[in-house]
């Protein structure tokens, strides 16, 4: 059995979710310990539970330790099964990361499935549905495998509620590797700053400001009010580059002004774009599991995050592979396998 601690590096769910994946990918039983220990409220949370719930249902594993705010966890897992399936994180915890549980192993499946997920789908600390939509599930086509994914209710924090489906086909053989080292020319660029339960305008000025505030073109802007059943603001920039693409997202909340939400949006993109690499510091880490499931693949990206180191050391606990960082030029590194 392997043993994780949780007190890794970061500190926090993903350890638990990329142990859960690669467990289910694998066939390898782990036991995880000190649960999130660096974050303010450590242990399980009702988003890891239900991500641990979710794994449970697709493989039928044997779990021990599956509770509030358990700070160990033993997992057995069975034989993934593709298929229909939905979860429900009852409260406003993130839909989205218990996708970014389940889709690796229904990635390595023989057979399509529709996951139906409630909960956050655009939270802060998490990636909202439209990064997974709009840059990783695209990146990820590349590899071999079909998506489609739909939101009917916008889910933000405290109401939640949100509702989101994704189709997922996998490639017919296995993940093909993927090359991300050169991101090409930019083909386009998007805004969309949403609001729920809360006037327009705060999303309106936020696509004005961000048009001032980005140093290169932007082609599209649009500014919605959406469904939720709870207030919420996002602003949130897609790129498309010619072998790439990147996703910027800033969070409105009491006390945070539209200004502060623009900037953050606008001087994140401007300085991954100056920067010249292909991949933006979220979908780094994001990447790294299919890309090692693949066997091989190589990308460029800002200095890496502890999400990107600590992924990486989970990684290495369950496959045996090489992941190796190098800074290629000044405040670009290189990360590959294989
Ligand atoms: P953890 O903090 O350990 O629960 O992991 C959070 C996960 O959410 C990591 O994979 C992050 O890269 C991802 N994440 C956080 N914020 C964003 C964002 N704005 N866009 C995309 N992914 C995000």
């Amino acid at each position: 059995m392997i043993h994780i601690d949780g007190s890794t590096g970061e500190g926090g769910g993903q350890i638990l979710r990329t142990s859960l994946a690669l467990s289910m990918c694998t066939g390898k039983p782990f036991r995880i310990t000190n649960i999130r220990a660096k974050r303010p409220k450590p242990g399980l949370l009702r988003q890891h539970l239900t991500a641990v719930n979710a794994a449970q249902s697709i493989c039928q594993a044997d779990v021990t330790g599956a509770d509030i705010s358990s700070l160990s966890l033993t997992f057995v897992p069975g034989q993934v099964n593709p298929g229909a399936y939905s979860f429900a994180v009852g409260t406003a915890g993130s839909a989205t990361l218990v996708l970014q549980t389940i889709l690796p192993p229904l990635l390595c499946a023989k057979e399509s499935s529709t996951i139906h997920l409630e909960g956050g789908t655009h939270n802060p600390w998490a990636p909202p549905f439209h990064f997974l939509k709009q840059a990783f599930l695209p990146l990820i086509e590349r590899m071999g495998a079909w998506f489609s994914a739909e939101i009917t209710q916008w889910g933000f924090y405290p109401a939640g509620g949100g509702k989101c489906i994704f189709r997922i086909t996998p490639p017919a053989e296995k993940l093909l590797n993927i090359d991300l080292t050169e991101r090409g020319r930019l083909i386009r660029s998007e805004v969309l700053t949403a609001v729920a339960n809360i006037p327009w305008e705060i999303a309106d000025d936020e696509c004005k400001l961000i048009a001032r505030g980005t140093r290169f073109p932007i082609d599209r802007f649009r500014a919605e009010n959406v469904s939720s059943s709870g207030p919420g603001n996002v602003a949130m920039l897609e790129m498309e580059f010619e072998n790439s693409r990147a996703f910027f997202t800033g969070f409105g909340e009491m006390g945070t002004s539209r200004n502060k939400v623009a900037h953050l949006v606008s001087s994140s993109a401007n300085r991954f774009f100056a920067c010249g690499a292909a991949i933006d510091e979220h979908m780094a880490d994001q990447l790294l599991i299919p890309m090692a499931l693949a066997g091989k693949g190589s990308f460029t990206t800002r200095a890496p995050t502890s999400h990107t180191t600590t992924n990486i050391e989970i990684i290495r606990s369950f496959l045996d592979i090489q992941i190796q960082i190098s800074e290629i030029r000044k405040g670009v590194w290189k990360i590959w396998n294989g």
